[in-house]
């Protein structure tokens, strides 16, 4: 099982209509079409949204997003509109919520890696290959691809896994040429955060990009890019291939909940507990530190 411990429920708010609660994001839409998302402070991890917050987590996840749409801009164009929010929205809105364009969304999850973890790495140690993309022998957890790869997922529902497809899935499924385009694209995007990135003492070791495309048919960045919640962020000081990474995010939680103090059986069918205060404040440091590190405010 998984899922919500509490699932929240969306706000009132005049003029709006509530289209969807996500893991971390709530999605209203304007009465002109467009979309308003608010950046939450859920955290999940193992799949659970977790019954605790981090404070502030919303807001700093927002500045990352719209700090890197900023530098990705001449490569892509992104789906921002604006970061103020809409009139007679709750005032806690404020710094946590975009208005955007609203896509027409491409049912594909464009991840990047140019590090192997997670499910690459499963699929490496079982296959040699990840998402059809043959890996040279002898890689380890935490190695790092010279060359980036293009390891597409197609979108599961809350609390179920994406699922790992080939290239060639995504070619039947959009076509030959989109297929290449969003791989490119994906792999030119990646490669520029994770050289911008390492010059700041933290790996972006995989990513996922949703696309959608605007009236004209051009590829739009949409989503949130290169935040822990889409990434996997490690300290660069840390790295040693051949163990699980230290992750700068969530490593506080996944290490109390999986201790005999959390009194949980990850592997039972029941949620987790609520986080202890100092998990809470830990982990939002770290949220705070991959943030200033990276945008240098
Ligand atoms: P997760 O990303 O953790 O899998 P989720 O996808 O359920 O969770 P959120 O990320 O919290 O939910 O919500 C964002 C939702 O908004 C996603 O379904 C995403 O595809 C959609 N979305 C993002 N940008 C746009 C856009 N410009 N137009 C239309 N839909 C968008
Ligand atoms: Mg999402």
């Amino acid at each position: 099982m998984s899922g919500f411990v509490v699932k929240p429920e969306p706000v009132a708010v005049p003029g709006l209509t509530h289209l969807h609660t996500g893991k971390v994001r709530d999605l209203y839409a304007t009465a002109s079409g467009d979309l308003v998302m608010v950046a939450s402070d859920r955290v999940s991890a193992f799949d659970w949204v977790l019954p605790t917050d981090i404070p502030g987590k919303g807001r700093l996840l927002t500045r990352l997003s719209l700090w890197w749409f900023e530098r990705l801009a001449d490569l892509v164009p992104n789906h921002v509109l604006s970061d103020t929010p809409p009139p007679g929205a709750p005032a806690d809105w404020a710094g946590r919520t975009l208005i955007c364009r609203n896509l027409d969304m491409i049912p594909v999850e464009c991840v990047a890696r140019g590090y192997l973890a997670g499910s690459g790495l499963a699929e490496y140690r079982a296959s040699g290959a990840v998402c059809g993309v043959p890996l040279p022998e002898g890689l380890v957890d935490g190695s790092r691809l010279e060359t980036p790869i293009f390891t597409p997922a197609t979108k599961a529902e809350v609390g179920e896994h994406d699922e790992n497809v080939t290239f060639d899935h995504v070619a039947a499924l959009l076509g030959e040429a989109p297929a290449a385009e969003l791989r490119d694209l994906t792999l030119a995007v990646y490669s520029r955060g994770r050289a911008l990135a390492e010059e700041r003492g933290i790996l972006l070791a995989d990513t996922k990009f949703e696309f959608g495309r605007g009236p004209d048919g051009a590829l739009v960045l949409a989503d949130e890019v290169f935040t822990p919640d889409s990434s996997r962020f490690w300290p660069a000081d840390s790295w040693r291939p051949g163990r699980p990474q230290p992750s700068f995010d969530k490593q506080f939680i996944r290490d109390w909940l999986t201790s005999p103090e959390s009194g949980w059986d990850r592997a039972a069918d029941t949620p987790p507990p609520p986080l202890p205060p100092e998990v809470v404040a830990s982990t939002r440091a770290k949220y705070e530190e991959a943030v200033t590190r990276l945008t240098g405010d």
